[in-house]
């Protein structure tokens, strides 16, 4: 199932080109009220939504996927983790370029661990970019992004496919420079998720999926996550070793080699196999 928040917050199924508005299938979420929960209600409750989707899905108005505006398909993410380092070819190209490490010591996820941005920088595919720093370089990395499905407090690695709900396309924006990467990464609209959440049912097993990006059309980042150095499952054990897991949690798995700058004006093209394409405009603040 591959489903998407758009326009002003609906709920799409995405079949071939075409979104189907299935937002009534929300109508069995409970209504909330202060202390709001800190996850995703909607991600939470999936499991049993499938079918009213399923059943909505079969009356639903349709519209063309060109046509509707994407937001990010997790709508409030408690967490977004995020795995610096890990690829080994991203990790020999940071040792190599000053102006990726900026003396900062590269070290592999191991020795690093991992690192959060904030929830407040994630945007959908539709929202373009916007570069707050334009006299600084700021890179594009793209990354198999896992969605967290149920809570997961220190989860063993063989278990972990189990938490997920599904998947989708992470761009995790970077300021290159000195400071901490929380600080550098969190900027708004730097985590864009999309084009929609592919759920996990589809992608059995995350670890060799294809992925693939380009700026104006010239290709920057093309990796396999087979390569990753601590897999999707070892992730989430790690995560969940910290710090609870929660529905709508975000884990953006690291980026392949290839980063480089992006500016105003340009056009990114974000494509993980079994996942979809995203199509994300760069301007300036
Ligand atoms: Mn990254």
């Amino acid at each position: 199932m591959r489903l998407c928040r758009f326009n002003d917050d609906r709920l799409g199924l995405v079949v071939g080109d075409n979104v189907l508005d299935v937002t009534p299938a929300l109508s069995g979420l409970q209504a909330r009220r202060y202390p709001f929960p800190e996850h995703d209600v909607f991600i939470e409750a999936l499991p049993s939504l499938r079918k009213a989707i399923e059943e909505v899905a079969s009356v639903a108005p349709q519209r063309a996927l060109k046509d509707v505006r994407l937001l990010s398909p997790v709508a409030n993410p408690g967490k977004i983790v995020a795995a610096p380092v890990n690829y080994l070819r991203h990790l020999e190209e940071a040792h190599a370029d000053p102006e990726i490490h900026h003396q900062n010591q590269i070290h592999e996820i191991q020795r690093v661990g991992l690192f959060l941005k904030a929830t407040s920088s994630v945007e959908g595919p539709s929202k373009a970019i916007a570069i707050r720093h334009p006299d600084r370089r700021t890179d594009h990395e793209i990354e198999l992004a896992a969605v967290i499905g149920k809570r997961a407090d220190r989860v063993k690695k063989e278990d972990a496919l189990g938490y997920i709900a599904g998947y989708c396309i992470g761009l995790d924006i970077t300021v290159r420079g000195p400071e901490e990467r929380s600080l550098r990464k969190s900027i708004d609209g730097y985590t864009v998720l999309g084009p929609w959440l592919v759920t996990a049912d589809e992608i059995p097993d995350p670890s060799g999926l294809d992925m693939h990006l380009t700026v104006n059309g010239e290709t920057r980042q093309k990796a396999n996550t087979r390569d990753l150095v601590i897999d999707v499952p070892g992730l989430i054990a790690f995560a969940s070793s910290y710090y609870t897991l929660m529905p709508g949690d975000v884990i953006l798995t690291g980026t392949p080699e290839g980063v480089g700058p992006i500016a105003a004006g340009d056009t990114l093209q974000a494509t993980i196999e079994r996942v979809g394409a995203m199509t994300v405009h760069v301007r300036s603040a």
